[in-house]
């Protein structure tokens, strides 16, 4: 698809309003009067959470199936993932605007994948930075064009105008992000869901966004390493939290009480895939891994049979 004219389309609707009212000071981003502001929970002060459905994208969810959030500080705000599409981030820009007038400084995005990244485009502007894991931008490069003609098709005309926004600021170990008072902590972790997931913790109120490192209810997507992602698991729950913001699922969970059911699914699929591998079952029937633990989550047959295939061909070559 071609993304100029919407594009063009979309900035005469952005301008509009500004030219006639009292146009703000700040070139912060303004949400277009027409998108519904998604709807966000305060799971601790000044922190707002979007706990989506579980759904793959499609016409009725603009791509909007990741849970995203924004940070309020005393000078600026922080996005934390951003939707599948740019109308998805609209949405969650609407919802910042109704809460907030600070300035977005920073976009921060968990991991790769394109319901997690695909609404940046809804923040690109003067003085916005986007931030990521050091591996994203190549990551991204190498997928844009899948990711982008893939969800055109799954969200249809509401995709219009999205577009990939790659990180400029890249963490490769930890980063703080100052907003006035307020300091969210960035780490970047070792190949496990994917090789681009970045955590942030925002220190003020020990609230932990660990994007789909951890899923709840919706069964976990693996795209990345199993015993990476098992190892990063262990470390994560060493390490106390208030809560904790699920990538998909609840909008805040305990910590680490709520890691119990990812790690009992990651790990029935490693026994049984490495079993499977011993035993020379070949790959294409793999995807009867981890059947057992159907019962126990949402979508398992959207994402299990390939989670399956992508352990297999880890844990052959061991
Ligand atoms: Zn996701």
């Amino acid at each position: 698809m071609r993304a100029g004219p919407a594009v063009a389309i979309l900035a005469a609707l952005l301008g509009a309003p500004a030219a006639s009212a009292q146009a703000p000071a700040a070139p912060a981003a303004d949400a277009p009067a027409a998108v519904s502001a998604l709807p966000m929970q305060e799971v601790a002060p000044g922190l707002f959470v979007y706990a989506a459905p579980y759904a793959l994208a499609g016409r009725r969810n603009d791509g909007a199936i990741a849970n995203v959030g924004f940070v309020i500080g005393r000078d600026a705000v922080a996005v934390i993932d951003t939707g599948g599409s740019l109308r998805a981030g609209q949405r969650l820009l609407a919802a910042l605007r109704q809460r907030t007038a600070l300035p977005v400084r920073y976009v921060v995005n968990t991991h790769v994948h394109p319901d997690h990244v695909l609404g940046n485009a809804a923040f690109a502007g003067e003085g916005t930075t986007f931030v990521g894991h050091h591996a994203l931008p190549e990551a991204l490069s190498a997928r844009a064009a899948d990711y982008l003609r893939a969800n055109a098709d799954l969200v249809g005309p509401d995709f219009a105008g999205t577009r990939i926004v790659p990180p400029t600021l890249l963490v490769s170990t930890s980063l703080d992000l100052d907003l006035g008072g307020r300091v969210l902590h960035l780490e970047a972790w070792p190949t496990a869901h994917t090789n681009s997931d970045l955590t942030v913790r925002d220190r003020e109120t020990d609230t932990w966004f660990l994007g789909d490192l951890l899923f709840v209810g919706h069964v976990p997507a693996l795209d990345g390493r199993l015993s990476g992602w098992i190892e990063v698991l262990r470390r994560l729950r060493a390490e106390p939290a208030a809560r904790v913001v699920p990538g998909h699922g609840p909008a805040s969970v305990p910590w680490p009480a709520a890691a119990g059911p990812i790690d009992r699914y990651l790990a029935v699929l490693e026994t049984q895939v490495r079993a499977m591998v011993r035993d020379g079952v070949p790959i294409g029937e793999a995807g009867d891994a981890a059947r057992t633990e159907a019962q126990h989550w949402s979508l398992f047959d959207d994402f299990n049979a390939r989670n399956a295939t992508t352990a297999y061909q880890e844990l052959e070559w061991e």
